[in-house]
């Protein structure tokens, strides 16, 4: 399993709070998100983030920096 993905209690635990996807899609939407992050909003909302893991490469980070960091790093 990817290292990176999110346990569904680490979606939970940031509610309220903004989180920093990985772009994926290059939709306005998606690249707003990219932008501003997501704030999650309750717990429906955590559990539709947290399934669009698996759907998607997409990964959150709980800062703009870690995600930088991250995409650095997957193009090595
Ligand atoms: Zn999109």
């Amino acid at each position: 399993m990817d290292r990176e993905l999110r346990h569904i209690d680490w979606f939970r635990d940031n509610i309220g709070k903004t989180i920093y996807g990985t772009s994926g899609c290059s939709c306005s939407v998606c690249h707003m998100q990219y932008l501003k992050g997501v704030r999650i909003s309750d717990l429906n909302h955590a559990n539709s983030l947290y399934s669009i893991q698996d759907t998607t490469n997409r990964r959150y980070f709980t800062s703009k920096e870690d995600r930088v960091e991250y995409e650095r790093s997957l193009k090595g």
